[in-house]
């Protein structure tokens, strides 16, 4: 049974007061928050596990690679992942994106054609403009409509034989908009381009199952699904990591080191240089546990209510109008009231306890493509309620009277 007093329970920073009044957290697709059950992961790991990992002898270093590693495996079962070792544990989503275009460096062509979505996040863009830079490849791009939705039609045009890379978001952050990757990935295939799916605002909402997708590199950040900032996932197909070098040297990515050639570990050390966010890896995998004991389905139904519920509730204010009404789309509502900028009302929102984003989420194109210069985006997790949309919902209100 989903019940949402019981699961607030769980994060304690939701009682906290802002600016005398309660917090309504509304800045999910930024960052979620952290319940105990993950909190409590961190501190048990500082009290009894800390220890570097994979080459001490001593039981503290053996206990803490054992739950490394076992982290390691419930991100692997949780996006039903083949392999462990095609597990490849980051700092996020913009590092996992950053080394898969580092990587293919050396097996682009000048002329060859990537192809990217119009709703990215710049982290799902900026790294292949500089893949382009270095290579002389050709990004182009595949157009959205007003609603928010990728226009398939031309997509299916542009893509071809020259085409070697297409990477898309799983839902846009900025618009919620969830993406048809399954066809996406199936064209793709048909033309001999791998594809890369940037996954980190659709992992709080949607299961993904990379075999079922067949997709060939998909990204996520822990802190988008309850689990601390700084570390992720990169999955990739175990024949793409091998093809491709690794992105960092230095400690635990290589076999042997001497001073005239030096050999790459096995995967997925290849691309896992240094010390990594140990403590963080763990909690990213206590934080799937938790996700997972909620249950997709029931996040997945609640956030659609939620959904539903704020975009009729917020429609009643005249002047406002959503950017972003895809037919299918998460919990998130980008939105501005006419004549007033977006920053004007997250600023007395903020007075009024509600904490949303505003400014161009960094996804400027679509900004480009709206012709407005930023949008306040209220983004909805399991644990918010009707009430707090109602919060909002007159905080809106009352900013659009304080300053038309
Ligand atoms: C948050 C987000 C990112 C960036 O994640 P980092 O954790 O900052 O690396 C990339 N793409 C999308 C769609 C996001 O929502």
């Amino acid at each position: 049974m989903f019940d949402v007093t019981k699961i607030r329970a769980d994060f304690p920073i939701l009682n906290r007061q802002v600016n005398g009044k309660p917090l309504v957290y509304l800045d999910n697709a930024a960052t979620s928050q952290t319940p105990t059950q993950v909190t409590d992961v961190i501190v048990d790991y500082y009290q009894r596990l800390n220890a570097n990992i994979h080459r001490g002898v001593h039981t503290l270093s053996q206990e803490a690679t054992d739950a490394y590693e076992e982290a390691r495996i419930k991100i692997q079962k949780h996006f039903n992942i083949a392999k462990s070792h095609e597990v490849i544990l980051t700092s996020g989503t913009t590092h996992s994106i950053n080394l898969v275009a580092n990587g293919f460096t050396a097996l682009l062509e000048k002329g060859d054609e990537l192809l990217v979505s119009a709703m990215e996040h710049h982290s799902n863009i900026v790294p292949w403009q500089m893949l382009c830079e270095r290579t002389g490849a050709i990004l182009k791009v595949i157009p959205m409509n007003q609603n928010g939705e990728l226009v398939m039609e031309e997509f299916h045009l542009l893509i071809s034989a020259k085409t070697k890379l297409v990477f898309c978001n799983h839902v846009s952050n900025a618009l919620g908009t969830i993406n048809p990757i399954e066809e996406i990935i199936a064209k793709a295939h048909s033309v001999g381009a791998a594809v890369l799916v940037d996954g980190a605002q659709a992992a709080p909402h949607i299961k993904a199952d990379v075999q079922a997708l067949n997709v060939d590199f998909y990204t996520i950040s822990a802190h988008k699904v309850c689990g601390p900032t700084g570390v992720g996932m990169l999955y990739g197909k175990e024949e793409w990591l091998k093809k491709l070098p690794p992105y960092q040297g230095g400690g635990e990515m290589i076999a042997e080191v001497t001073f005239d050639k030096t050999t790459y570990a096995d995967l997925p050390h290849k691309f896992e240089a240094g010390t990594p966010n140990i403590c963080g890896g763990i909690a990213f995998g206590a934080a799937l546990d938790y996700m997972n004991s909620i249950g997709f389905e029931n996040i997945a139904s609640y956030e659609h209510e939620l959904l539903e519920y704020a975009t009729s509730e917020l429609l009643k204010i005249e002047g406002l109008k959503i950017y972003g009404t895809a037919e299918h789309k998460t919990s998130v509502i980008s939105f501005n009231i006419e004549h007033i900028h977006p920053y004007d009302i997250g600023t007395i929102l903020d007075k009024l306890g509600i904490a949303v984003r505003t400014g161009h989420h960094c996804a400027q194109p679509i900004m480009d493509f709206y012709k407005i210069p930023g949008t306040v985006r209220a983004s909805f997790s399991f644990y918010n309620t009707k009430e707090e949309i109602d919060v909002l919902v007159q905080g809106a209100e009352r900013a659009k009277s304080m300053l038309l």
